[in-house]
């Protein structure tokens, strides 16, 4: 995966996250053990048994995550695995593929060891699956853990205590119930910041909190850090309503120190939101980075994270979100408006170079494989942007996509019934007379983006140079069209500089 470092690109290439289910809470069904040695840190040594045999069940295929997101073999980097019945008896067990074992029978104990070693082949990786340094790390209990038989939507439980090196500690938001001890919800979800070096602050938002985590060195503070965070969530908490959750932890972790300027990654699993990032050259350009990052991550925690929808339907999260983030930049004058077309010009042109006819609804379902990442971001902004002028011109301005998003935000979250993402939402868009040739021709249909009229209809032109095309303001809008490009943010930055007045 490469990387784009354009002042204002949205970097479809590396944004990277994915979906994960809510269900009731049960007791524990497992416990585990996790040792790390103050001599070897990245040697993981995993002890665990069953708590509740009825509901979590050994059976003789014992096997752990090999791929996410991306990152491939990752069941290479367990060894020793052992297990034992319930009288402590050895269990005879057999290794054929990387991960993978076969036992003599149902085990109740069983221990293994992880290299969590990572660094420095596969960086981008360490937003995504456990790793550790010599002092520092972030483990996840979803590849950490062997991948337990479970029905569909079942979330499974655990009791988990950590053996740290001294001086080293963890920042967790689980519920922690003794020193170094946690019960957790859910292990797919789970997430914990060890070692040393982390800068921890609660942010108060309100009645909200904030538990933001910071590595490394930055051209920002860490206080300009916690108030971009608190800003933006405040700003999406007043488009949905309500918080998703009560215990976010936000960690923006330095890449080492040979990666290049700009490069990131991110992922946004349940209520975990992870940055890992290198800096920019200048303070300016950092700051807006982050901005970049924070506005696209933290709106994850609403769409889809806190969204009982289930299936690849990532045209809509990160279409939605790529574009909702950006237009919440200009509201907020965190980047003009021309910055907000130059993205989109981007989009357009990334999506006008693709030449394979697969709809965006197919692109989604390939999207580890290369094939769908980044179109999906390019198109399903493309079109998000399309169904927020539609929206906007037949309501005369009285709607827009946020609208749209709020209320599917409050018919699919949780605790609503799981149903398919993709169904939904077309559903849901289809309810929209005016959406319904966007979504015909670009969500489920390939053809190239033919916007010209919907542009015309707010003021906007898309001129055509060097086979590139560019976006910009008509010369001389009407009423209307003015009216329509005011609320899209074109003179947000004057209406803030009169109320500064
Ligand atoms: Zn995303």
């Amino acid at each position: 995966m490469s990387t784009i470092i354009t002042k204002f690109s949205i970097s479809f290439i590396i944004f990277i996250e994915f979906l994960l289910f809510t269900s009731s809470f049960s007791a524990q069904q497992i416990e585990a053990n996790i040792k790390i040695n103050q001599d070897s840190p990245q040697i993981i040594g995993i002890e665990g048994r069953f708590l509740r045999e009825n509901q979590t069940k050994s059976n003789k295929n014992w096997a752990f995550l090999n791929s996410f997101a991306g990152v491939e073999n990752l069941g290479e980097r367990v060894s020793d695995l052992n297990l034992k019945d319930k009288q402590g008896e050895n269990i005879s067990v057999r290794k054929f593929a990387a991960g993978e074992y076969l036992a003599d029978e149902a085990a109740n104990v069983w221990s293994y060891q992880t290299d969590a070693n990572l660094l420095p082949q596969n960086i981008n990786a360490m937003a995504h699956v456990s790793w550790l340094t010599q002092e520092q790390g972030i483990l996840m209990l979803g590849d950490l853990l062997p991948q337990f038989e479970k029905s569909d939507n079942q979330k499974i439980s655990a009791r988990i205590k950590f053996n740290l090196p001294k001086e080293w500690k963890i920042i967790s938001s689980e519920k922690k119930t003794a020193e170094n001890t946690f019960t957790v919800e859910n292990v797919e979800k789970a997430i914990f910041l060890i070692g040393k070096n982390w800068r921890e602050k609660e942010i108060s938002n309100g009645k909200d909190k904030l538990n933001f985590a910071i590595s490394g060195d930055w051209q920002f503070s860490d206080a300009e850090a916690h108030e971009t965070a608190s800003d933006i969530f405040a700003r999406y908490k007043q488009l949905f309503g309500e918080i998703p959750d009560e215990r976010i932890q936000i960690s923006l972790v330095r890449f080492p120190k040979d990666v290049k300027f700009g490069r990131w990654e991110a992922e946004t699993r349940g209520a975990n939101l992870m940055v890992l990032s290198s800096d920019m050259p200048f303070k300016a350009l950092s700051l807006q980075r982050l901005h970049e990052q924070l506005r696209h991550e933290l709106f994850h925690l609403w769409i889809p994270n806190n969204l009982a929808l289930t299936g690849n339907y990532d045209w809509f999260y990160e279409g939605f979100t790529v574009y909702q983030a950006l237009r919440t930049g200009v509201e907020m004058n965190q980047i003009r408006f021309e910055d907000f077309l130059d993205t989109l010009s981007q989009a357009y042109n990334l999506d006008n170079l693709q030449t394979r006819k697969i709809s965006l609804i197919e692109f989604s379902k390939n999207r580890w494989s290369g094939l769908g990442n980044p179109q999906v971001y390019a198109r399903g902004m493309i079109a998000a942007f399309l169904c927020d002028i539609a929206l906007l011109r037949t309501s005369r301005g009285k709607r827009s996509v946020s609208d749209f998003l709020k209320e599917t935000y409050q018919k699919y979250r949780v605790p609503n019934e799981p149903q398919d993402g993709s169904t939904a939402i077309l559903g849901a868009l289809e309810q929209h007379k005016e959406l319904n040739s966007i979504v015909e021709k670009y969500i489920k249909g390939f053809g190239k983006v033919d916007w010209a009229a919907d542009l015309e209809s707010v003021g906007i032109v898309a001129k055509e140079e060097n086979s590139f095309t560019h976006l910009t303001i008509k010369a001389k809008p009407n009423g209307r069209q003015k009216d329509l490009l005011d609320k899209l943010g074109y003179n947000n930055w004057q209406k803030v500089l009169g109320k500064a007045k």
